[in-house]
């Protein structure tokens, strides 16, 4: 798969999330930023396609790294974020109405990633003046990429159970141990990792978190190939890598609180919350797949209907819901003047990882055999390809971010406050 096909895969859902959002009134500001998006938003960088995550490693097209150094020059890539850090320092009810006119031209986002959606928010609200000002305007201009080092081979579910250690070194943190599934580890030049730094302490107190960058002898990544053919992530070694002083965030032994925020960022990224992360949107375009493999059938002189009674049952039902579910995090958002909300985040990414699954399944099936493409030799089209891609990427949705179960567990405990 290419590399522009496997980022729309991975952030479609953002783009669709916003061109799917209602519009609000801003009539001043929208009609300048509508000017500005009109002569700053090349060709190349609207519909699907290649989006810009920060690597220094992955090459950009021309109209994508165009469209990316015309939002950096507006702050356009973080609109809420702080001026001073490279940010826009729009309100949310500005950012909205930016969203909205991005989405009447099609214009992708101009910046993706772990450092926008992950990091960032994380920084902006545990990270000092001095690690906002080395680290954030970095990101706004998209010249780092950042990935996750959480999971290890015996903690997943039970994060806190991880033993990558790091060490007092006097002038730094040596770090030692094993992550794994590493969200594109390969391409990223620095990792936010949570280490144990004190193996006395009951397991939830002696973790830190730390920043690290990826280009040093001490840190060495494996890809790990997927079912979907693409190995977006890795198996990542440390053998006493480094971490300045200055890069642990929150004080020395409490990075679990740390660790917990950024994981709701990150889920709510997921489920659409913040429009600031990932899954595909499968259930866009699925009534034109239904008619093209299925048929039609003409309803007046101008409209035509899914031709099989069933399927076009299914396909109403699977968009119905995703509209739902979008006015809801609409609404949740609205809610939350303050920001991204903490353990309800988990119901979003619960429901937004089903509702995801659900969508690549059933474009799949209306596909058919056509669904089922391994590689173009057999003739099978890039959509089609796409589709079976994102099927099989899709599984991992109910996964990665904290699996289903995690997410009912905290819903339970967390939200409902029921009895563990
Ligand atoms: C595509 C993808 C990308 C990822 N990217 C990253 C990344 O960038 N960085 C990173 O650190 N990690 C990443 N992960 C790892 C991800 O966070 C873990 O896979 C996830 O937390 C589950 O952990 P595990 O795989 O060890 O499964 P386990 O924890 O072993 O769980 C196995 C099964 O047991 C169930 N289970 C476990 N505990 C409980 C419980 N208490 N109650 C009920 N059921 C339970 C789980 O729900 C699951 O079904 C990624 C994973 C995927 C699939």
């Amino acid at each position: 798969m290419n590399l522009s096909s496997t980022l729309y895969t991975e952030y479609s859902f953002q783009i669709a999330f916003i061109w799917g959002r209602t519009l609000i009134d801003h009539t001043e500001y929208r009609a300048e930023i509508a000017a500005w998006l009109v002569d700053n938003c090349p060709a190349g960088a609207r519909g699907p396609g290649q989006v810009a995550n920060g690597s220094s490693k992955i090459e950009l097209e021309s109209d994508v790294a165009k469209w990316l150094e015309a939002c950096v020059e507006q702050g356009l890539t973080a609109p809420t974020w702080p001026k001073e850090y490279g940010g826009g320092g729009l309100s949310n009810s500005e950012a909205k109405v930016f969203y909205e006119e991005m989405g009447k031209i099609k214009a992708r986002s101009p910046l993706v990633g772990m450092g926008m959606s992950m990091i960032g928010p994380t920084l902006l609200e545990y990270g000092t003046d001095e690690q906002k000002q080395r680290h954030l305007p970095k990101i706004v201009r998209g010249e780092v990429q950042w990935c996750q080092g959480y999971s290890e081979p015996n903690a997943g579910s039970d994060l806190a159970a991880l033993m990558s250690r790091a060490e007092d070194q006097g002038d730094h943190y040596e770090i030692t141990g094993q992550k794994i599934w590493t969200s594109g580890a390969a391409t990223a030049d620095w990792m936010f990792i949570l280490v144990r730094t004190d193996f006395d302490a009951p397991k939830h107190e002696g973790i830190s978190f730390m920043l690290l960058t990826m280009d040093q002898p001490g840190v060495t990544v494996k890809p790990i190939q997927l079912i979907s053919g693409i190995s977006p992530f890795c198996e990542t070694f440390f053998d006493s890598a480094s971490a300045l002083k200055e890069d642990l965030v929150g004080e020395l032994n409490k990075g679990w609180t740390v660790g917990k925020r950024l994981l709701q960022f990150e889920r709510s990224g997921i489920g659409g919350l913040s429009g600031g992360a990932r899954p595909a949107q499968p259930g866009a375009g699925l009534v034109k797949v239904a008619k093209s493999y299925i048929g039609e059938v003409a309803t007046d002189s101008t409209q035509t209907r899914i031709l099989d009674p069933a399927i076009r049952q299914q396909v109403t039902t699977l968009n119905m819901n995703r509209s739902a579910f979008q006015l809801t995090a609409q609404r949740a958002n609205e809610e939350n003047k303050s920001g991204i909300p903490g353990a309800a985040t988990s119901i979003f990414k619960l429901y937004g990882a089903a509702l995801q699954q659900d969508g690549a399944a059933l474009k799949r099936e209306l596909m058919g055999f056509s669904g089922l493409g391994a590689d173009n030799s057999a003739g099978f089209s890039d959509e089609e390809l796409n589709t079976t891609s994102e099927w099989l990427g899709s599984k991992a949705t109910t996964i990665y971010g904290g699996s289903n179960e995690i997410q009912a567990n905290i819903i339970a405990k967390r939200v409902l406050g029921l009895p563990e």
